[in-house]
C-alpha cells in the first residue's frame, strides 16, 4: 500500500488537486495499484488553521509518506506578511525539510496544441526536453539575507552559493536521464560573471566523465533563455541552478501552450513531491476555468518516478493527448472549432480516458 499525502494549497491548487486525484484514483483502480491517501495543510490554508505555512504535522506526514500531490501556494490574502511567514516560504521548507534537491520540469508539445503557443508551429514542433533544477540551494536558501539598514540607506541582500555536492547531485540526475534520452545533457550557468558558476561548470564536467556516452554542452543563462524559443529542438536535457530553473521552466511553459499544462517532480533521496508548475491563479479562482492538465499530468510522474508505475503513468499520458485530439480544451487553451470545458468536466474526460484505455 502507497501513501500519498495531499496538499491542495490555496487559490486554484484545490480544484486542480481534485481533478488530479480523479485520474490518480481511476489509473490506481485499472492496474491495481493499492493507494490510501491523507490530507496536510500547506501554504496559506495553513497560515490561517495554525499559524505556520509548514505546520509540524505535515512536515512529519510528508516524511512518512511514499509521495505527496501538491496544488499551489500564496495568493493577495496572505501577501502582506514578513517574508518567512509567507505562505511560497512554508513550500520552500517543505522542499528543504525533505531534501528534495531535484525539480524535474518535461517540457513537450502535444501534437493537437500545436498552433495554441504564440510560438511558429516549424519551431516548436517537436520539441521534447527535460529541466533539472536545483532546488534546496542557491539564492533562494543562501545565507547571509535579508533586509537592513546600513547608514543613510537599507539594504537587501541574498546569497547565491553551492557546494561540490549539491552540484554533482542533481548533475547525476540529469546525466542518467539523458542516457534514456537523446543523450545530450546541456548545463547552464553565468560562468562568465558568477564564481558559484565556475565551480558548477567544472564540477558538472568532471561528473560527465562517467557518462562517456552523454554529450555535454554549456551555455551561459541568456543565451539558453533565447534558444528555448529560438529553437528548442536542440535540447535533450538541460540542468541547471536554482533560480535559472525558476525563470528558465517557466518561459520553456510558452512552447507547451500555457503554464496550466506543465507538471512537475521534486526528487531526493526518498519519496517525491508532485505539483503542476503554475500558482494559485488568483485572477480565475473559483471560476472552474482552470487547467487541471499539469496536475494531472503530475500524478502521471508521481506514478513512474515515486510508485515505479510506468504502465499506468504512460496511460495517463496517453489519455491526456486523446482528449485533447477529441478538440476538448480548457479556455486558457482554446481554439476556433474545439469544445471549452471546465475544470472538472476535463477531469472526467480524461479519468474516463484512462479507464478505457
Ligand atoms: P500563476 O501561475 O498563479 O498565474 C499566472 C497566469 O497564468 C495567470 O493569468 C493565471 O490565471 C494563469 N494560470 C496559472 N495556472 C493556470 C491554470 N492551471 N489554468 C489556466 N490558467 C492558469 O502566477 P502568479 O500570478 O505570478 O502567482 C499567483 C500566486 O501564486 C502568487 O501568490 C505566487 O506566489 C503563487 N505561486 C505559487 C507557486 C507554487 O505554489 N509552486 C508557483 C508560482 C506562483
Amino acid at each position: 500500500m502507497a501513501t500519498i499525502v495531499v496538499l491542495r494549497g490555496d487559490g486554484i491548487g484545490p480544484e486542480v488537486v481534485e481533478e488530479g486525484l480523479k485520474v490518480l484514483k481511476a489509473a490506481a483502480r485499472r492496474y491495481g495499484i493499492a493507494l490510501e491517501f491523507t490530507e496536510a495543510l500547506l501554504g496559506g490554508v495553513a497560515i490561517d488553521a495554525t499559524g505556520d505555512p509548514l505546520p509540524e504535522e505535515t512536515l512529519r506526514r510528508c516524511r512518512e509518506a511514499d509521495a505527496i500531490l501538491l496544488g499551489a501556494v500564496g495568493g493577495p490574502k496572505w501577501d502582506t506578511l514578513p517574508g518567512d511567514r509567507r505562505p511560497e516560504r512554508g513550500l520552500l521548507r517543505l522542499r528543504q525539510g525533505l531534501e528534495l534537491y531535484a525539480n524535474l520540469r518535461p517540457v513537450r508539445v502535444f501534437p493537437p496544441l500545436l498552433d495554441v503557443s504564440p510560438l511558429k508551429r516549424d519551431v516548436i514542433d517537436g520539441a521534447d526536453f527535460m529541466i533539472f533544477r536545483e532546488l534546496t540551494g542557491g539564492l533562494y536558501y543562501g545565507t547571509p539575507r535579508g533586509i537592513e539598514r546600513r547608514g543613510e540607506e537599507e539594504t537587501g541582500m541574498d546569497t547565491l552559493i553551492y557546494t561540490t555536492s549539491e552540484i554533482v547531485r542533481i548533475a547525476r540526475l540529469a546525466f542518467q536521464a539523458a542516457s534514456k534520452r537523446r543523450k545530450k545533457v546541456t548545463s547552464v550557468d553565468k560562468a562568465n560573471v558568477l564564481m558559484s558558476s565556475q565551480l558548477w561548470r567544472r564540477v558538472v564536467v568532471r561528473v560527465a566523465q562517467d557518462f562517456p556516452g552523454v554529450t555535454l554542452e554549456h551555455i551561459l543563462v541568456d543565451n539558453c533563455a533565447m534558444q528555448i524559443i529560438r529553437n528548442p529542438r536542440q535540447f535533450d536535457v538541460i540542468v541547471t541552478e536554482n533560480m535559472f530553473g525558476d525563470i528558465l521552466s517557466d518561459e520553456a511553459a510558452v512552447i507547451a501552450g500555457s503554464i496550466g499544462l506543465l507538471p512537475s517532480a521534486s526528487l531526493g533521496a526518498r519519496g517525491g513531491l508532485y505539483e503542476p508548475i503554475h500558482g494559485t491563479a488568483p485572477d480565475i479562482v473559483g471560476t472552474g476555468q482552470a487547467n487541471p492538465i499539469g496536475t494531472i499530468l503530475s500524478v502521471a510522474l508521481l506514478m513512474r518516478y515515486s510508485l515505479k508505475q510506468e504502465e499506468a503513468a504512460t496511460a495517463i499520458e496517453t489519455a491526456v493527448e486523446r482528449v485533447l485530439a477529441q478538440g476538448y480544451r480548457t479556455a486558457d487553451v482554446k481554439q476556433p472549432g474545439t469544445q471549452v470545458v471546465g475544470t472538472r468536466q476535463m477531469g472526467d474526460l480524461i479519468a474516463q480516458a484512462v479507464q478505457t484505455a
